[in-house]
C-alpha cells in the first residue's frame, strides 16, 4: 500500500479522530515525518484538523480511499480473469498502479468485469454510484 493511502486507511478504519502521536506509533514512523505526510494529505483535502495535533478523515478522503478499493478490485479481476495472470504478487503490483490509470479506463475495465462487488479474494469493494453494502470497506492486501 502506498504511504498516503496507508495513513488514510488508518483514519478510515478508526472512525474517530486520531492524534499525531497515535498515528506515529501505529505506523511506526517518527512524529515529524508523520506530520509531514498528514500535512500533505490535508492540503489535498483528504484529512482535516479537529484540534491541535488531532486529525480526522474528510468526506473527500473517504471517497478517495473507496475509489482506490474499487480500482484495486477491478484491476485484480482484469489481471486474473482477462489477462490470465496468476502471479502471487498481483495484489502488490496492482497497489502500485491503481492510482495512475485514468478513471475512464477503470470504468471500462469495470464494465468488462461485470461491475464486481468483491475483489478476487472475496473482499467487498465499494462501487461508485451503487448502493453500499458495508459501512466501511477493507483494502485488499494479500
Ligand atoms: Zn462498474
Ligand atoms: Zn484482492
Amino acid at each position: 500500500m502506498k504511504r498516503g493511502l496507508a495513513y488514510l486507511m488508518l483514519f478510515y478504519e478508526s472512525k474517530k479522530p486520531l492524534r499525531l502521536k497515535d498515528v506515529s506509533r501505529k505506523l511506526n514512523v517518527k512524529m515529524p515525518s508523520a506530520l509531514e505526510t498528514i500535512s500533505r494529505l490535508m492540503i489535498k483535502g483528504y484529512l482535516q484538523k479537529v484540534s491541535r495535533g488531532c486529525f480526522e478523515i474528510s468526506d473527500e478522503g473517504k471517497k478517495y480511499v473507496e475509489e482506490m478499493m474499487w480500482r484495486h478490485a477491478v484491476l485484480e479481476w482484469t489481471f486474473m480473469n482477462k489477462l490470465n495472470i496468476q502471479s502471487k504478487d498481483l495484489c502488490k503490483t496492482v497497489s502500485k498502479i491503481e492510482e495512475l490509470i485514468p478513471l475512464d479506463i477503470i470504468e471500462e475495465l469495470c464494465e468488462m468485469n461485470k461491475h464486481p462487488i468483491t475483489c478476487p479474494h472475496n473482499i467487498e469493494a465499494p462501487h461508485p454510484g451503487k448502493s453500499r453494502k458495508a459501512t466501511a470497506y477493507k483494502y485488499c492486501e494479500i
